[in-house]
């Protein structure tokens, strides 16, 4: 477990960044954090990017509903001009910002602010997402956390989609993405849970329609 450090008058902020697949209960490590520093009278702001409009506007919502208020912002750069005296900043869906959002957060640390990111390390087709790379080299602390894979029970690192839009986002839950470890993940499709057993025809047409378009890169 992430325990805070402990800089008694240190003027600096910092950057601590919580990636992992889906399913791995970022948004909740955000959650814990930030309303850990509000318990301790510490002024916090949340912002996310205003593409995640999958609950509701305002809110940082975790999938356990354990929600906390945020502001939606079009560019990373906006969020400096919002912030109001505050000593910490949670940045939720950090994966959907623009690849400014290091710049910023490293300006916003440089200001003695406590900044924290959570998002996607890796895209459905396992890349590294949007700025997320970038974010975690100019980190101070970094959280890994982890789904289990929904086959093998192993520890999952990647989100697998299960349907076939080749849109890079793609919003959604359950339905649409399984957490899988490395192993599984690549083994794709034939172990598609969604897919009954007398539907096996079906599942190895998808198969043979992933492969395909595997050769067209
Ligand atoms: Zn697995």
């Amino acid at each position: 477990m992430f325990l805070e450090p402990h800089f008694k008058g240190q003027r600096s902020g910092w950057i601590e960044v919580i990636c992992g697949s889906m399913f791995s209960g970022k948004t909740e490590e955000l959650i814990r954090r930030l309303k850990r520093a509000r318990i301790a009278n510490q002024k916090v702001q949340i912002f996310k990017p205003k593409i995640d409009t999958r609950y509701d506007d305002t809110k940082v919502v975790s999938h356990d509903a354990n929600s906390i208020l945020s502001t939606p912002v079009e560019s990373s750069r906006k969020i400096l001009e919002l912030i109001e005296n505050v000593n910490v900043i949670g940045i939720d869906e950090a994966q959907f910002f623009d690849m400014d959002l290091p710049e910023v957060c490293q300006a916003l640390a440089l200001k003695g602010i406590r900044v924290i990111a959570a998002g996607l390390d890796m895209d459905f087709k396992g890349e590294p997402f949007g700025p997320i790379p970038n974010l975690l080299s100019v980190a101070e602390y970094i959280t890994k956390v982890h789904a289990i894979c929904q086959h093998c029970g192993n520890l999952a690192t990647h989100s697998y989609r299960l349907s076939n839009e080749k849109a890079k986002v793609v919003l959604g839950e359950k339905d649409s993405y399984e957490a899988r470890c490395r192993t599984c993940y690549h083994m794709g499709n034939i172990l598609d849970l969604k897919v009954a057993p007398n539907n096996k025809s079906d599942n190895l047409a998808g198969l043979k329609l992933e492969v395909e378009i595997e050769d067209e890169d």
